[in-house]
C-alpha cells in the first residue's frame, strides 16, 4: 500500500474537503463481498458503496468489459456515435421493460434529467403555463446534492446554507397517497418518489402505496417518477423495488449498480413519446453514454441477469432479516427492509456499533443517527452472512 493508514488519513484530511465523516478504515483492495485494508485486514462489505456494488467488487466480467473497452475507445462525446451504445440501450430497455433511455453519469444528474423531462412534458403535453410546473416530492427524500435537488430536501443541513432554492417543488408526507392526491393541482407535472427511502433509514412505505399513487397520477394526468438509484437493479429482490406492486411508473431513474461499482453510469427510462420531448440541444453530457460507460453498464446488467442476483437478494434478505430479528436484542427497535436493503433501527445512536463492527471485520454505516444500514453485495454467500451475523450478534449483545 502507498503508506500506512495513519499517514494516509492525515495527508487526506490535510488537503481534502471535510464533507464526509468516514469510518476510519483505509481500503487497499477488494474482491466480491470482501475488502482488505492497508494492513491486510479483511472485512465483509455490508454497505456495497450505498448499493453501487450489487455485483460484488471487481467482478471479473465487468472488469473484463472495462479493460477491453479501455483499449479500444473510451470517449467520443455525443458529437459522434460510438459502437457500444446500441447494445447497452437494448439490454437496459429489455431488462427494465421500457421503450427508451437517456444515459447520464451520476445519480443526481439523472434525477435532474427526469425533472427537466417532466417539466417539458407539463408545458408541451399537459398545457401548464410557462414556468408554473410543480413536482410533488416526499418528506425524507434523498435524490442527490445539486442545488435544485437540495432545494426540496426536508433536511435542513442539506438545504439551508445553499439557497437561493429552486422553486417548483411541493413536499408531502412519504407513503401517504391521499396526501399526494390532495397536493395535486392543475400545474402538477410529476410525483417524484423513492419506492423505499434508503438514506432516510430504509423506510418501506405501506403495502398498496405505489398502486394508490398510480391511481392518483392516472386520475389527474401526472407523471409517476421512481428514483430507483439505490433500490433498483436487484437490491430489493426484484429488478425494481417498485415491482413488488403491479403499478408501473412512467419514468424510472437508475444509477449506482448500473456501473457495477467500477464506473459512474446513470440513466432515465421512459416511454418513446415522453423521451421524444427531448430534442437535439435540450439536454446532454460530455461523458454520458460514452463507450466505456456503455460497455461497463451492459456487463453490469448481464451479470445481474445471468447470475440471478435479484432472486438471490430476495432469498438472502429474508434469511438475514429473520436472523437479525431472532437475536431479540434489547438495543434493536426494528428490523426492516426488502431483499438485501435492510435497516436495523436501534434505540441508541448507531455509530459506535458500526465502529465496533468494523473492529470485528464487518463494514456498515449508520444513516440518520440510529439506523444501521445493512446492504451487502448480492453475490454474498450464506456462509459469509453467517460470519457477519455472529459478529453483529456479539456487538448487539453489548
Ligand atoms: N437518489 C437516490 C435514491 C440515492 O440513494 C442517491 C445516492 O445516494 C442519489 C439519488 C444520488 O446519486 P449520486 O450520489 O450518484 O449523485
Amino acid at each position: 500500500a502507498p503508506g500506512t493508514a495513519a499517514d494516509l488519513l492525515r495527508r487526506e484530511d490535510a488537503l481534502g474537503a471535510h464533507n464526509y465523516k468516514p469510518l476510519n478504515v483505509v481500503i487497499h483492495r477488494a474482491q466480491g463481498s470482501w475488502v482488505w485494508d492497508t494492513d491486510g485486514r479483511r472485512y465483509l462489505d455490508c454497505l456495497s458503496a450505498y448499493s453501487a456494488v450489487n455485483q460484488g467488487h471487481c467482478h471479473p466480467r465487468i472488469i473484463g468489459a472495462l479493460t477491453e473497452q479501455a483499449q479500444q475507445v473510451t470517449l467520443t462525446s455525443r458529437a459522434f456515435r460510438n459502437d457500444r451504445l446500441a447494445a447497452f440501450y437494448e439490454t437496459v430497455t429489455r431488462l427494465l421493460n421500457f421503450e427508451a433511455v437517456i444515459p447520464m453519469n451520476t445519480g443526481a444528474e439523472a434525477v435532474e434529467t427526469a425533472i427537466k423531462l417532466a417539466r417539458k412534458w407539463a408545458y408541451e403535453v399537459k398545457g401548464v403555463a410557462h414556468h408554473q410546473a410543480e413536482i410533488i416530492v416526499m418528506d425524507g427524500n434523498f435524490h442527490g446534492r445539486t442545488t435544485t435537488l437540495v432545494s426540496f430536501s426536508s433536511e435542513g443541513q442539506y438545504r439551508d446554507a445553499f439557497g437561493p432554492l429552486t422553486p417548483g417543488f411541493v413536499r408531502v408526507p412519504y407513503g401517504d397517497a391521499a396526501a399526494i392526491e390532495a397536493a395535486i393541482t392543475p400545474n402538477t407535472a410529476a410525483v417524484l418518489y423513492e419506492p423505499i427511502q434508503g438514506e432516510a433509514g430504509v423506510i418501506v412505505p405501506p403495502e398498496g402505496f405505489l398502486t394508490a399513487l398510480r391511481g392518483a397520477c392516472d386520475r389527474h394526468g401526472v407523471l409517476m417518477i421512481a428514483d430507483e438509484i439505490q433500490t433498483g437493479l436487484g437490491r430489493t429482490g426484484q429488478w425494481l423495488a417498485g415491482d413488488h406492486e403491479p403499478a408501473r411508473p412512467d419514468v424510472v431513474i437508475l444509477g449506482k449498480a448500473l456501473g457495477g461499482g467500477v464506473y459512474p453510469v446513470s440513466a432515465v427510462l421512459a416511454s418513446r413519446a415522453v423521451m421524444d420531448l427531448f430534442q437535439p440541444g435540450d439536454h446532454g453530457s460530455t461523458f454520458g453514454g460514452n463507450p466505456l460507460a456503455a460497455a461497463v453498464a451492459q456487463a453490469s446488467l448481464e451479470v445481474l441477469e445471468d447470475e440471478g442476483l435479484p432472486a438471490r437478494a430476495a432469498e438472502l434478505g429474508e434469511y438475514l432479516r429473520g436472523r437479525l430479528r431472532a437475536m431479540n436484542s434489547p438495543l434493536v427497535r426494528e428490523v426492516r427492509g426488502r431483499g438485501l436493503l435492510i435497516g436495523v433501527e436501534l434505540h441508541v445512536p448507531a455509530r459506535p456499533y458500526c465502529e465496533a463492527l468494523r473492529d470485528l471485520g464487518v463494514l456498515c454505516k449508520e444513516t440518520h443517527e440510529t439506523t444501521m444500514r445493512l446492504a451487502p453485495p448480492l453475490v454474498t454467500t450464506r456462509e459469509d452472512l453467517d460470519w457477519a451475523l455472529e459478529r453483529i450478534e456479539q456487538v448487539l449483545r453489548g
